[in-house]
């Protein structure tokens, strides 16, 4: 199995450390035919673009530079994060329509929608270590944000589910079938990623393994995602940057 393209790498308009030259460069030069760069949304805290059309800017060198790549295609997209309990993200949708792709994900720290949705989801998802119910009960409530966006908005992919606030997994996943959206295996992070494996399996999701580089040496590092979709014998045909 080859993966073609890395849909998920961070430039230095969020909080990665390499310009889109030096992400495309990286990419080209491990021979992929497809990388995109997806920073992180506006809502992001600490880590996200400075203002949503940060990314129409992105997008501006991201067309300058084709020629001097023409090996490998550009997509230029972003990694939202969920921002209320009923799936709204921090991007308005003037931009996600000028992107060529859109990740969503759960990420902990950003900035909520309003002050009942910082009382009633942002905060208790920040407290979770100390209470077993309140896991519970937010695990719940991340499902079923994440499931709206899903039905809202036209995302491509899911990053890292189930890694920085809980999801229930395989209710996600049947979710992501439906709407035909991929569960992401990031090799970014480490954290066990099989579940995710094997709920797709279950239920038919298509999955698609990304680096999440935040350097442009990661970008188009696979190799521990490669080795756990061969060790589970997940179908190639089922991940959407695979030959
Ligand atoms: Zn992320
Ligand atoms: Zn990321």
């Amino acid at each position: 199995m080859k993966l073609f393209a890395d849909y998920h790498t961070h430039t230095k308009y969020s909080d990665g450390q390499g310009t889109p030259a030096q992400n495309i460069d990286a990419a080209s030069k491990r021979g992929l035919k497809e990388v995109a760069l997806t920073d992180h949304g506006p809502g992001s805290i600490g880590i996200g673009v400075a203002k949503p059309e940060t990314f129409i800017t992105i997008k501006e060198e991201a067309v300058a530079l084709a020629s001097l790549f023409p090996d490998i295609k550009v997509l230029v997209g972003a990694e939202a994060a969920v921002i209320s309990r009923d799936g709204s993200i921090d991007l308005p949708s003037s931009i996600i329509k000028q992107l060529d792709l859109l990740i969503v994900g759960h990420h902990p720290y950003y900035i909520p929608e309003n002050l009942k949705e910082a009382l009633f989801y942002t905060l208790p998802n920040l407290g979770l270590r100390f209470s077993r119910n309140l896991q519970e009960k937010m695990r719940n409530a991340n499902t079923k944000a994440i499931i709206e966006t899903i039905h809202i908005y036209p995302v491509d992919i899911i990053s890292h589910p189930d890694l920085m606030l809980p999801v229930d997994i395989n209710e996600l996943t049947r979710a992501c079938t439906k709407m035909e959206t991929a569960l992401e295996i990031n090799t970014g992070h480490n954290y066990n990623k099989e579940e995710i494996v094997h709920a797709a399996a279950r239920w038919g999701a298509k999955l698609v393994i990304n680096s999440d580089a935040h350097s442009p040496k990661n970008v188009g590092e696979f190799t521990s995602g490669l080795a756990l979709v061969k060790r589970l014998r997940f179908p190639v045909e089922m991940i959407i940057n695979a030959l």
